[in-house]
């Protein structure tokens, strides 16, 4: 049996720690401050977006909204986020992502302020992570990371593998493991006889996209198995990359979906936004 590493009860240590440093930071008369840009109806970044205001309530970090129409242009967008650059109770800035159809996803990411990035998709930070000397790590990443320390996970000289290559979660987890020591092979959709390569890994991360995509013979006998998926299955049912049932047994650790990595991702989002209004305070 598998210990099940608990996502939500690591996320709500994460948020509560957070709290505290939100508490500290009042007390020294800085409130920190995140505006959330949603563009269009998409009714699943509604959800997402709704649930870091309801992370920042819990948490005392000030938020913002800024909801607007579909028919937005690229101008419109920009000239929003050079205002929250500019604003002084805003320390980080998180455009929800997709942008609709039409919308230049990689400008608009380029004129969010370096230091107002607490998504960590701005080029410099991702050159920083890349360096290991970064202000903030992307948030789905780095919530791996902070699980993988929560079981007590060795990173060091082991084998890790990664399926996925995205600039949101395969790369930077490939560089996260990389920092650590981790000996690291990243696969993708042209990796040839991927089910061996998986078998090799001490530690699998799957950020694939497609339901139970990781079954029990691309697994060792022991590995930890780490699901970012957030996928659909025949029914509508959440799941996620791994077919859990029968990875479970071969695994020593794993992630559930829902209940894994999904919560993370928010906590460090609250853990971005502290850091940039500390930075933004120092550079005062
Ligand atoms: P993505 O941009 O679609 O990337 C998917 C990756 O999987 C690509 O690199 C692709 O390879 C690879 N892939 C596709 N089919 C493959 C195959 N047959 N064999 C090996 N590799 C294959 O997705 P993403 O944004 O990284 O997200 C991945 C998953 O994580 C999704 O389920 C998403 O919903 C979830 N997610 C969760 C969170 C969270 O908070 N938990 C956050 C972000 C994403 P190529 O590059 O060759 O196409």
């Amino acid at each position: 049996m598998a210990k099940i590493i608990d996502g939500k009860a690591v996320s709500a240590a994460v948020r509560a720690g957070a709290k505290q440093e939100v508490e500290a930071l009042k007390a020294q008369g800085i409130q920190p401050g995140l505006a959330v840009v949603i563009v269009g109806d998409d009714p699943a970044s509604r959800v997402y977006v709704n649930n870091k205001k309801k992370a920042c309530a819990e948490i005392g970090i000030h938020s913002e909204e800024y909801a607007l129409p579909k028919e937005t242009t690229q101008e419109e967008l920009l000239d929003l986020v050079c205002r929250l650059n500019d604003k002084k109770d805003i320390n980080g800035i998180l455009v929800q992502l997709p942008l609709p159809k039409g919308l230049d996803e990689k400008e608009v990411i380029e004129t969010i302020s370096p230091l107002k990035d607490v998504d960590a998709f701005h080029p410099q930070n991702v050159g920083r992570i890349m360096i290991g000397d970064y202000h903030f790590l992307p948030c789905t990443p780095a919530g791996v990371m902070e699980l993988l320390k929560s079981a007590d996970v060795e990173i060091c000289g082991r084998d890790c593998v990664v399926i996925g290559r995205s600039n949101i979660v395969g790369k930077p987890m490939a560089m996260l493991l990389l920092h650590q020591s981790g000996t690291v092979t990243i696969c993708h959709s042209k990796t040839q006889n991927l089910k061996e390569v998986c078998r090799r890994a001490d530690i699998l991360v799957a950020a694939v996209g497609i339901p139970k995509f990781v079954t029990a013979d691309m697994v060792k006998p022991g590995a930890v198995v780490i699901d970012v998926g957030m996928d659909r299955d025949e029914n509508g049912k959440l799941c996620g990359d791994v077919d859990f049932q029968n990875v479970e047994p071969v695994a020593s650790a794993i992630t559930p979906v829902p209940g894994g990595v999904g919560p993370m991702t928010i906590a460090m989002l609250m853990k971005n936004t502290i850091r940039a209004a500390k930075l933004q305070n120092e550079k005062r």
